[in-house]
């Protein structure tokens, strides 16, 4: 891994999201051995010797941004899928998903992740629905510990997998013996991507969620439409409770189709919503912030995969959900502090990671994002965060500090020597995949496929 300075991050506004210390608008931020330390007018009167200043006038510093669900294995795809017949997300992604080597897999996760860092977002669920093989799952394993970033790494079925299989679940088991806790650098820890009672049998998501839960491993599922009873709109979320299948130990994604009756299971249950705006609004419907958070449930945010209209823009992401709120429900709840909460301290919540990061607080881990307040874009303003919501963008993101680790600086993805460009390989390796498909005779896909709206209830169910 990349070496770790000790340092000084001097002269910044800071936006703690802890509430015991709030905004603080012309501070230092001291970070020895990757661990906050100090924060304050004069963090830097405990300067250290060898320490790394950072000067950081004219700035404003958040704690990284954490997004809970991203399928990184199919960010290759970006660029293959389109409005025209054959070109849906869905059956591209059928068409290409069995298609990925082993190197096609490291380097999609190290794109994507080289991506996340230069949007600021410092920790990532990878949520895999296409482990193939048990090295498919270290692959992607390793390129999220090679990225320094910090996050989840869920443990799918391969994509199109019959409903009556389950996931592996033997190697699920073995997970924690091939990767030790020294392995994985105290960043990385490991979930459950299940499909879930309505696109799999009794006998494969009983045995699934038993597992899940005896290995004390979260599970995350996609929640869209019930596919398994007539004129039901949701997967069945009060049904998912009465069957014992929701908790603090769950995520559901999207669960747009939700009624009031599901979202109080979900408020009852105290089970977890990730909420992925873009990709919604794209194929699904408008995500329910407003009443998820009205009825109070734990909410974060999510990318979803870069295969669809999505980039590592989280700002781009407030921006539309604030304004999608704004006409939609016109709650005044929905502010930029509110949004820049889920992003950040909400988030780590979901994956249980709210007392390591969140928010620049002395004693956890330092994962840091700053942007210069100064840029064209953001003058005049009065407070930052309504300016970051409203017109920020990946340009405004002057540095990103990982773990202690800083990855991005000067607005600029920082490679060692021997580092490998993480752009140059996706875009090798996706065009070797789409070569590999066609000799198979799957790419293009055949023609005179509907082109939108063209996914089945089951497709969007897998998004
Ligand atoms: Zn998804």
């Amino acid at each position: 891994m990349r070496q770790r300075h000790d340092l000084l991050i001097a002269g910044t506004h800071v936006i703690s999201m802890d509430p015991a210390i709030g905004d603080l608008p012309h501070a230092d931020i001291l970070v020895r051995d990757g661990e906050i330390i100090d924060i304050g007018p004069h963090a830097s009167d405990r300067q250290p010797g060898g320490v790394q200043v950072i000067a950081a006038e004219g700035t404003v510093t958040l704690p990284g941004f954490v997004d809970t669900h991203w399928h990184l294995w199919n960010s290759l795809l970006r660029g293959t899928v389109g409005d025209s017949a054959g070109t849906d997300y869905f059956t591209v992604k059928r068409a290409l998903a069995r298609h990925l080597k082993l190197d096609d897999f490291y380097w999609a996760a190290r794109f994507a992740l080289a991506e996340a860092v230069n949007g600021g977002i410092t920790t990532v669920h990878n949520f895999d629905h296409n482990v193939r093989s048990p090295r498919d799952a270290d692959a992607n394993i390793q390129a999220h510990l090679d990225s320094g970033l910090r996050g989840r790494f869920s443990y799918g079925p391969p994509d199109s997998a019959p409903s009556d299989r389950t996931n592996d679940l033997d190697d699920l088991a073995k997970l924690r013996v091939r990767w030790t806790s020294d392995h994985l650098d105290g960043r990385l820890d490991f979930g459950v991507a299940l499909r879930g009672p309505y696109r799999t049998p009794p006998e494969v998501y009983e045995r699934e969620w038993k597992t899940a839960r005896s290995l004390g491993l979260p599970i995350t599922m996609h929640c869209d439409r019930c596919l398994r009873e007539e004129g039901c709109r949701s997967c069945g979320l009060v049904r998912l409770e009465q069957l014992g299948l929701l908790g603090e130990d769950v995520q559901v994604i999207h669960a747009v189709h939700a009624e009031e009756d599901d979202i109080a299971a979900l408020a009852r249950t105290r089970t977890r919503v990730s909420l992925s705006p873009l990709t919604e609004m794209r194929t699904m419907g408008f995500p329910l912030l407003t009443e998820l958070l009205e009825a109070g449930v734990q909410v974060s945010l999510s990318l979803d995969t870069l295969a669809m209209p999505t980039s590592a823009d989280l700002l781009g992401h407030l921006r539309a959900i604030i304004s999608v709120e704004a006409a939609r429900t016109g709650s005044p709840a929905i502010t930029p502090r509110r949004l820049l909460q889920l992003a950040t301290i909400d988030g780590a919540r979901d994956l249980g990671l709210h007392d390591t990061i969140g928010s620049i607080t002395p004693g956890k881990r330092a994962d840091l994002v700053i942007l210069r307040t100064s840029d064209i874009n953001l003058v005049p303003s009065g407070d930052p965060a309504h300016a970051l919501v409203y017109t920020g963008q990946i340009d405004n993101i002057d540095t990103v500090i990982a773990d202690g680790r800083v990855l991005k600086r000067h607005g600029r993805l920082i490679l060692d020597e021997d580092d490998i460009d993480p752009i140059a390989m996706a875009t090798s390796h996706r065009d070797a995949l789409l070569r590999r498909a066609a000799a198979a005779g799957d790419w293009p896909p055949p023609a005179g496929v509907a082109a939108t709206p063209s996914p089945t209830t089951e497709e969007r169910s897998l998004l």
